[in-house]
């Protein structure tokens, strides 16, 4: 059985998950200012930053990426959805939010170009890649149907949703992706930021589009 790990959060990070399985590898790398403190996450399991083969980030935003270039020095792969692969590669400081963070992000080699429908195997683990715009244009979900896991990234939180009035967020594109995540059997929901919901998560996410299809945007 792969083991999911949820070792970040420190500060402005996103959550980071940590994934061993034949391969190994995280979700999202957070904001990359504490990373002292995730190597030391990483060092309850025996691993070191070099042991991370691959970073599936969820989206842009720095809070989730600005930490992949430590591990890409130590010769992990990034991955990222296709509409949002050029602006790691370019370092891009605005639509990241880097700039809003005190940070800068890259610029990084971006190894895989996900797309909707694309299978990411790690080993046990699949990961089904859900694009999910809204939050932002290419930010996307993963979604492990077996043990009906679902990393939600900035798209839906233990209680509510992420922003759509930062750049390139869509309001109307958020109320879909929410609709089609309502639509998922989802037992355990690992979001980018709060609390991982333990137990049948999905209704967590069904309130969410509720609450957002009610509300007038
Ligand atoms: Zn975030
Ligand atoms: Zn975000």
């Amino acid at each position: 059985m792969a083991e999911v790990h949820s070792i970040g959060g420190f500060g402005f990070d996103s959550n980071i998950y940590l994934i061993i399985d034949e391969t190994v590898a995280l979700i999202d790398a957070g904001t990359g200012m504490n990373f002292e403190s995730v190597k030391r996450n990483l060092a309850d399991f025996n691993l070191k930053p070099g042991d991370i083969e691959l970073i599936i980030n969820t989206h842009c935003h720095f809070d989730h990426a600005g930490g992949d270039r430590d591990f890409v020095a130590a010769g992990c792969e990034v991955s990222i959805h296709e509409l949002e692969a050029e602006l790691l590669r370019k370092g891009d400081q605005t639509i990241t939010l880097a700039g809003g963070f005190g940070g800068r992000l890259g610029p990084m080699e971006v190894a895989r170009e996900l797309r909707e429908g694309d299978r990411i195997k790690l080993g046990k683990l699949k990961l089904e890649v859900l694009h999910t715009p809204g939050h932002t244009l290419g930010s996307i979900c993963l979604y492990e149907p077996k043990q009906r896991l679902l990393f939600s990234g900035d798209t839906v939180f233990c209680e509510g949703i992420g922003r759509v009035d930062l750049p390139t967020g869509d309001a109307a594109a958020m109320l879909k992706s929410l609709r089609r995540l309502a639509r998922l059997e989802v037992q355990k929901l690992l979001p980018g930021h709060g609390p991982v919901v333990e137990e049948s998560a999905d209704m967590h996410v069904r309130m969410a589009h509720r609450l957002v299809k009610e509300s007038r945007w």
